[in-house]
């Protein structure tokens, strides 16, 4: 199962938005069809689109890029940038950029 349905499923659960049988039936849907999580949900229309769009976001913020390969994998929420790889080659995820971008890669400064 792709890290990302995995963490729109989280993003749906803890904010109530779909009781969870409905929420472990859509995954379970989008598991067996191949298909991502969100589409399943468009398709049923469990949500209201803006909702849909909105849990979407969240779930954004999670994704973290492979430096080997440049894809991206969604974090759980028990789950660290450091000790995850990367979902489809192993490699190591970059932490989130704060938005200042250039900041050249080394060890972290001595406290
Ligand atoms: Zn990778």
């Amino acid at each position: 199962m792709p890290s990302s349905d995995l963490a729109l499923f989280h993003v749906l659960r803890m904010r109530r938005l779909l009781p969870d049988a409905v929420l472990q039936e859509r995954l379970q849907a989008a598991t067996t069809r191949g298909v991502p999580l969100e589409e399943v949900l468009r398709v049923r229309r469990d949500l209201e689109l803006d909702v849909l769009t909105q849990a979407l976001e969240v779930r954004a913020r999670q994704g973290r890029r492979c430096g080997a390969c440049g894809e991206t994998t969604y974090l759980q929420p028990n789950q660290t940038v450091t000790a995850t790889p990367c979902e489809r080659c192993g490699g190591a995820l970059m932490a989130r950029s704060s938005g200042r971008l250039g900041r050249p890669p080394g060890p972290p400064p001595p406290r």
